[in-house]
């Protein structure tokens, strides 16, 4: 059977000429229904282009979708028409943002905003719609869900508000949930809140879900697999376990060391140095170089393939890296190697 979602390839520009960034520079990934990929990475790596490309609501122009293939249960999804992806918008596949306020309507109730998806979708009634709006945010843990709903978007707590917005996305039962950044914005308790609420939901619903982030704290209990990106690619990929374990990545590395880490006897955060390559001007060979403690003069010339590594301890998906010592790294803790 085709899996719930494939992305194969996938290749994003924006602009043109001397000015073209490459911001998706082969992407691939796959997520089963009932289960949670994370997308890592840090702000510009990708991660929200492939997610928009994936829902069909990437700005083009000034995006260009130059190659790849997007596949929902064996379905190719870029060549569809709106129409098509329109209806698989909400219906199949639904996406939260980290803003809800700005995503809700601050005119309209939030029940209201819930509602119109039951009303023009799926023909009921207003009240009826109503009932089902409360129903929604009912089973989404906001209190009182039967008051509430005659509430706007300014009367809800930041929480709430998520909570709100995630019932939103969940009307029309879609297989498949994709939440960018959706704790960024709330305090360190409502995010655990939230995340557990979201893997419960995901559960209850079977329901394939991709969650963006840019902090490996927030996915730890959650995920099920992680694809790490830097500067359009994905650099690493592996079940959670394995890539907490021991990740094969120096970029991966990283960005576990300046995470605090409950196990950890190292009190000191170390951030990885520099920043993320311009997009216009991705470094030849493995774009991490500049930043890596580890690069050697292949690294400045030779781009490294996203390949299979010998890892007897990962899952049965395996352990994807990007790097051409990945074995070296492999084999050693999160912690060794890392601080030369
Ligand atoms: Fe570092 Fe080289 Fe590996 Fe890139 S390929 S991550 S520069 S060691
Ligand atoms: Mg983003």
């Amino acid at each position: 059977m085709a899996p719930l979602l494939e992305v194969d390839d996938l290749r994003v520009e924006f602009g043109r000429g001397a000015d073209t960034a490459s911001v998706l520079n082969g992407v691939s990934y796959r997520v089963e229904a009932g289960e949670t990929l994370a997308v890592l990475g840090e702000s510009g790596s990708g991660k929200s282009v492939t997610a928009q490309t994936i829902m069909g609501i990437l700005d083009t122009p000034p995006g260009r979708i130059t190659g790849g293939a997007v596949r929902f249960k064996g379905e190719e999804l870029l060549g569809a028409d709106r129409e098509r992806r329109r209806l698989l918008r909400g219906e199949s596949m639904a996406m939260i943002f980290q803003d809800a306020l700005s995503a809700l309507n601050p005119v309209y109730t939030v029940g209201a905003q819930i509602a119109e998806q039951f009303r023009f979708r799926r023909g009921m009634s207003k009240k009826d719609a109503m009932v089902r709006a409360a129903e929604l945010l009912d089973q989404v843990k906001i209190p009182n869900a039967s008051q509430r709903v005659r509430e706007y978007p300014h009367q809800f707590s930041g929480g709430m508000r998520q909570r709100a917005m995630i019932a939103m996305s969940l009307a029309l039962d879609p297989e498949l949930l994709i939440a960018d950044e959706p704790t960024t914005a709330l305090d360190v308790t409502v995010q655990a809140q939230i995340m557990e609420l979201l893997d419960e939901l995901r559960r209850e619903r079977d329901m394939g879900m991709i969650l963006i982030t840019h902090d490996l704290g927030v996915v730890a209990e959650v995920a099920d697999r992680i694809a790490v990106m830097y500067a359009g690619r994905i650099v690493e990929e592996a079940d959670a376990a394995t890539l907490y374990a021991h990740p094969a990545h120096p970029y991966t590395r990283g960005l576990m060391a300046s995470v605090p880490r409950l196990d950890s006897s190292r009190g000191q955060l170390d951030p990885i140095p520099g920043l993320p390559p311009s997009l216009t001007n991705i470094p030849p060979g493995c774009p991490f170089h500049p930043r890596c403690a580890h690069a050697e003069d292949r690294c400045r010339t030779e781009v490294p393939a996203l390949r299979q590594l010998d890892d007897p301890a990962a899952g049965p998906e395996g352990h994807r890296a990007a790097c051409h010592f990945a074995e070296r790294f492999v084999a050693a803790s999160p912690e060794e190697v890392l601080t030369p």
